[in-house]
């Protein structure tokens, strides 16, 4: 068993922290206090997140500039193929290049009509995430990340051919995959594990989400295909109405599924914060991360 106690006598893990661009002032001054709060502890990179159907794509790049203009940070764009020609998306990404972003996050997106719905690619847009990749690749000598799912994407007619579609999407030119959530320590190192033995090499950095809204949270890993444990809502149980105590428990389950990834070999982990640093921090630190100056 991995104790937090074990965590002083190992190497921290290199972490990454998610964001999403504010719709208002206030969701704005809350995000920059959290960048300010999380900065410190030297996160590889963060990224921000692209609303559905390109809507957010001003705010986002908004939210990535000033990151990689104000701040030591390395920002990274999650960009989609949603409701876009490829000469729109294209521009998108030159105007990164310009700004002197490197990284982007290269997703499918979820079709504009809602998750349940079937996805249908744009007549001139990338049909795909993979597409998406080898488009970027061509405008320049961007690192790109894609999207990953060890519990199987809802679309996908099997889990081999979701593999076989992270595989495409490697062989593009994605150096990292991060994870869907999923809070089965087991299943994301099973997965690791088939996607090495379908030879794709690129690092496999889980996705790790701390639970605070337990409704909230189930709502969306239903939606998008990861599985809600009986132990997990069991833990939850009874704090409907109690947001201190979940958020301490958050903090904990959360940190140990970090030391857990981390004693099976995972030294990158990618940190959803919803905008909110303390409960990104709490777990950090418990992993041993320090605030550098
Ligand atoms: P793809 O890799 O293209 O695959 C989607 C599905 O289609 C898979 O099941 C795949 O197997 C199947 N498929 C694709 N091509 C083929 C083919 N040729 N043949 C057979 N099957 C195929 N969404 C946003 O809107 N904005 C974000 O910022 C955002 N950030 C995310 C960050 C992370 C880390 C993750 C895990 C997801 C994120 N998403 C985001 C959600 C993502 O857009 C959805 O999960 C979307 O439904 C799939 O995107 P993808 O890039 O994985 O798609």
């Amino acid at each position: 068993m991995t104790l937090i106690k074990d965590a002083e006598v190992r190497t921290p893990p290199l972490v990454s922290f998610e964001f999403s661009p504010p719709r208002n002032e206030a969701m704005e001054e809350t995000l920059w206090n959290s960048i300010e709060r999380l900065a410190p502890l030297a996160p590889e990179f963060v990224s921000v997140t692209y609303g559905a159907g390109g809507s957010t794509r001003e705010r986002t790049h908004d939210t990535v500039r000033r990151i990689q203009t104000e701040t030591h940070l390395k920002a990274a764009a999650h960009l989609t193929c949603v409701a876009a020609s490829k000469g729109e998306i294209d521009d998108v990404a030159r105007q990164y290049w310009d700004s002197g972003i490197r990284h982007i996050v290269a997703l499918r997106g979820d079709p504009p009509g809602g998750i349940d719905k079937k996805y249908e690619p744009h007549p001139d847009g990338y049909v795909n995430a993979a597409d998406l990749v080898l488009g970027l690749s061509k405008i320049a000598d961007f690192e790109i990340s894609v999207a990953a799912y060890p519990e199987k994407h809802p679309d996908a007619i099997s889990f081999d051919d979701d593999i076989e579609n992270l595989k495409r999407k490697v062989d593009a030119g994605a150096s990292r995959a991060i994870t869907q959530m999923a809070f089965e320590t087991e299943r994301i190192v099973r997965f690791r594990d088939q996607v090495a033995e379908a030879g794709i090499d690129v690092p496999i950095v889980p996705g790790i989400m701390p639970v605070t809204n337990f409704a909230g949270v189930s709502k969306m890993a239903r939606a998008c295909g990861a599985s809600v444990p009986n132990w997990l809502s069991h833990i939850f149980e009874g704090l409907e109405d109690d947001p201190e105590t979940r958020k301490l428990i958050a903090a904990s389950v959360a940190a140990e599924q970090c030391l857990n990834l981390q004693a099976e070999g995972f030294n990158e982990l990618h940190i959803y914060t919803l905008n909110r640093a303390d409960l990104a921090y709490a777990v950090c630190h418990l992993l041993g991360l320090r605030a550098k100056r």
